[in-house]
């Protein structure tokens, strides 16, 4: 019989004291010129790539005591959850993979996005030093490493989304995405002959759990899948990242919209691929959807599949200027 791992995560106060950044850090928002987010940056991704969300954590464990004890599923996610411990305790990454780097960026007017830029790319080189992220970025036909996680030539790693908006406060999210989850992510152009799916919700569905039956475990399951109805290949598959950031615990505000999703995640838990495609009934922590709008001509559905490790955090300067982590 196996032992069962309960999370233990150490406390919050153990994670402050352990940060890069000093106490006493504040940043002046009445003068955004003198911001620079390279340290509360590198803050964040020391945090995000030892530490999963506790929403996450939850539906691990929830799906492990679902499974019967002993079971490869059971063991499999039972050590999901060790895992979990060392990774935090230990302030290591949760995976060998640390993925390509996404950050989400919403700043009130008067920020530079230029010196922004500059600041995370430089907490992204900061963290690579400290072995919190793997070298990630690699030439595409010579394969050759660039062994700081930098896109020279064209800054296309990380990749940076900035947003302004009308509030005063400044939010860094950032995605650690895996390469596995990435290599199964889908789009689909409807109507699709070959699984039978038309432009409506019951072709959406096909869609998903095409791109899940495809998968099975090889984007190290349980998945959390974010799926964009419409919009063009691009945005289409820029959604579906987006949507990966929300909160398992959370629901998706269009009522309608929230049933399908739940039902969805059910109907996936019983195809029977199970953590890492061992079997079971644990094949997917949860599905995000949103709709948006299309060409009359284009139906994409676009979807992104997130690995059971799936490292996420927001960092937030608050209007007093002291920062906040999620
Ligand atoms: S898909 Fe996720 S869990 Fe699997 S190897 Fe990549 S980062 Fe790690």
């Amino acid at each position: 019989m196996s032992e069962c791992v309960i999370p233990t995560l150490t406390s919050l106060e153990v994670v402050a004291s352990k940060s890069v950044l000093p106490g006493s850090w504040k940043a002046d928002l009445s003068n955004l010129k003198t911001l620079d987010l390279t340290l509360p940056v590198t803050e964040l991704l020391r945090r995000t790539t030892s530490r999963l969300p506790q929403d996450v954590i939850d539906a691990l464990v929830k799906g492990r005591d679902a499974e019967e004890e002993g079971s490869r599923a059971f063991n499999t996610l039972n050590d999901m959850v060790r895992n979990i411990n060392l990774s935090d305790g230990q302030v290591t990454p949760l995976c060998q993979d640390t993925g390509s780097i996404i950050f989400w960026v919403r700043h009130p007017y008067g920020l530079s996005q230029r010196a922004a830029k500059k600041q995370i790319r430089e907490a992204v080189v900061q963290a690579t030093k400290n072995v919190w992220l793997r070298p990630n970025c690699v030439e595409s036909l010579s394969g050759k490493n660039s062994g700081n996680n930098m896109d020279p030539f064209h800054e296309h790693h990380p990749a940076i989304h900035f947003e302004e908006w009308d509030r005063p406060e400044i939010e860094v999210a950032v995605m650690q995405k895996g390469g596995g989850c990435e290599n199964v992510g889908a789009q689909y152009r409807l109507p699709d002959a070959a699984i039978g799916a038309g432009r409506d919700i019951k072709g959406v569905r096909k869609c998903i759990i095409d791109a899940v039956v495809k998968a099975q475990g090889q984007g190290c399951s349980p998945g959390i899948l974010g799926v964009a109805i419409g919009g063009d290949r691009v945005t289409g598959y820029e959604k579906s990242k987006e949507l990966i950031l929300r909160k398992l615990n959370t629901a998706n505000p269009d009522p309608k919209m929230d049933a399908f999703e739940k039902e969805l995640t059910n109907d996936l838990n019983t195809l029977g691929i199970g953590p890492m495609g061992y079997g079971g009934n644990t094949t997917a922590l949860g599905v995000h959807v949103e709709e948006m709008y299309r060409h009359p001509a284009s139906f994409y559905v676009s979807i992104s599949y997130m690995c059971w490790s799936s490292r996420r955090g927001t960092m937030t300067i608050k209007t007093n200027g002291e920062p906040s982590f999620d």
